[in-house]
């Protein structure tokens, strides 16, 4: 055994991961990344199918975020937050502020020209996000957005409310306390139970597997497919009406906008996000967008390969390129960022919100009205300029054509996979897809999870040379924006051959 993954075995525990299993083989030890590509210590090369668990967005050791950081890296890598300010932290959170806010046009006719929202009631009025409050990673951008709505919602309802949260079935925020309260994934969440606070969860619009759909399955996606009568809207307003009617109206409804990621890849159908957050704001609730796995264009850029279609989309404010809320015209009360942030190079996360929430928390200073709440590493300089890095490699026409490009490529190479029975459902939302495995696709019965569909699928691609992690029976596939047309390929040949052997 290499002598790094002795080491591994002996003395490193891994998170999500049963490590009875994990130390029956010999871990793959990365030791280099060159865009797409990762290559182990064997000098074995990898397609990164899963841009390293939805971090990585434009490949391993792009010149210019390699350069941003070794710039910085000679000037400082790291200086407290608690008590000073520094150079690439305030560039990136005016950077945010100013791609975060759809503002630049209005939601309806935001709508309209994305073709994304049909159908949606009377639009509500978006905030403006002003402030940006940094931490290390997604959890704790939710645990900000968590903490920052109880205290916004005490002070402006009175101390004696207990604010109460909504979020969806299956969501899943992050392992810190917080974040696993919001969380609905028994599996996960339930070994904590005793530790957690209560929220509440309503039904997410899971075509494939929803009680009112009543369409038989099909060899498309199940949102096309699907005939109901938005029964899960229906579920949203009971739910916030119910709450409304016992004197506490919800705080927050917290959710992923367009796909719900470790849920299981569920994405939303056109016309839910608008009409569901419509009902939390009209019950007086925050918005809490979590766009840790959907955030900075992963949701695609809603164009054909076709340079007419992208020379409108250039002028789409920079919201509708980078964020799933941007997209669908909603400016959330916070905006929860992490992941791809630095390009997935660091690890650093953003919580942006209002100067109404901002406000709240001004006083005189024996008032104890601060926010107390912060991290060792907050606006950490080196991950600040991989963020200033990444962002301007999004903006660039380039970056946009070549996701455009493999938005495309996915979907095509996703067709050909229908043709396999235990493909049940093929679901894409831009640069994401979820491939939900089942024993028949004409019955969409499940596996179960102990017969490790999803796992074995993963590893079977692992042996030809691409690397993705399910969840659950799910396959996923989010591959670095820097990913070819015949990178996309293999990727889509592995899943097919790992599925035929499998199966
Ligand atoms: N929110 C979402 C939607 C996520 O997908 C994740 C991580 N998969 C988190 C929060 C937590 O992020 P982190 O692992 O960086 O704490």
């Amino acid at each position: 055994m290499n002598p790094l993954a002795k080491l591994d075995q002996k003395f490193v525990w891994h998170p999500f991961t049963q490590m009875r299993d994990w130390l029956k083989r010999e871990p793959i030890v990365i030791t280099e990344g060159q865009g797409a590509i990762l290559r182990d210590v064997k000098g074995k090369e990898y397609l990164d199918a899963n841009s390293s668990i939805w971090t990585n967005l434009h490949g391993h050791q792009h010149p210019k975020i390699n350069a941003a950081i070794t710039r910085q890296l000679k000037k400082i890598s790291h200086s407290s937050a608690l008590g000073f300010a520094n150079e690439p932290a305030s560039l990136l959170a005016e950077k945010l502020v100013s791609v975060a806010n759809s503002k630049l046009v209005g939601r309806a006719s935001s709508r309209a020209g994305l073709g994304e929202e049909k159908g949606n009631r009377s639009s509500v009025a978006s905030p403006q996000l002003d402030k940006v409050f940094y931490s290390d990673d997604g959890s704790t951008a939710l645990e900000v957005a968590l903490k920052l709505a109880y205290q916004f919602t005490l002070r402006t309802r009175g101390k004696k409310v207990k604010p109460r949260f909504l979020s969806l079935d299956g969501a899943y925020h992050g392992d810190t306390i917080g974040a696993v309260s919001l969380g609905h994934i028994d599996l996960f969440h339930k070994a904590y139970g005793g530790m957690l606070f209560a929220t509440d969860k309503v039904m997410s619009p899971y075509c494939y597997r929803c009680p009112f759909n009543r369409a038989k399955p099909e060899r498309t996606d199940a949102r096309k497919s699907r005939k109901c009568h938005w029964e899960c809207v229906g579920k949203v307003e009971q739910k916030f009406s119910a709450q409304k009617k016992k004197g506490n109206p919800y705080a927050a409804f917290i959710f992923e906008p367009l796909m719900q990621g470790a849920a299981g890849m569920i994405p939303q159908p056109s016309g839910w996000l608008g009409q569901v957050t419509d009902i939390a704001r009209a019950h007086g609730a925050l918005l809490i967008a979590d766009e840790v796995m959907t955030g900075f264009g992963r949701t695609g850029v809603t164009c054909h390969v076709d340079d007419k279609i992208i020379t409108d989309i250039a002028k789409r404010p920079a919201s509708a390129k980078l964020f799933a809320t941007g997209r669908v015209g909603i400016t959330p009360d916070f905006l929860c960022v992490a992941k791809g942030l630095t390009g997935g190079y660091l690890p650093m996360a953003a919580t942006l919100t209002t100067q109404r929430v901002f406000d709240a928390f001004l006083g005189e200073y024996e008032e104890f009205k601060t926010f107390f709440h912060g991290h060792s590493f907050t606006g950490n300089q080196l991950g600040a300029a991989a963020a200033l890095a990444s962002l301007e490699i999004l903006q660039t026409k380039q970056s946009v054509l070549q996701r455009a490009h493999l938005q495309k490529w996915l979907h095509d190479e996703l067709q050909t996979l229908w043709s396999l029975p235990n493909v049940g459902d093929i679901r894409q939302v831009g640069l994401v897809a979820g491939i939900e495995l089942v024993k028949d696709w004409r019955t969409r019965e499940p596996f179960a999870l102990r017969e490790r569909a999803g796992i074995r699928v993963c590893e079977a691609m692992t042996q030809r040379g691409v690397l993705t992690r399910p969840v659950g029976n799910v396959i996923v596939l989010m591959p670095p924006y820097c990913t070819t047309k015949t990178q996309m390929q293999s990727i889509a040949s592995a899943l097919r051959e790992a599925m035929e052997e499998s199966f």
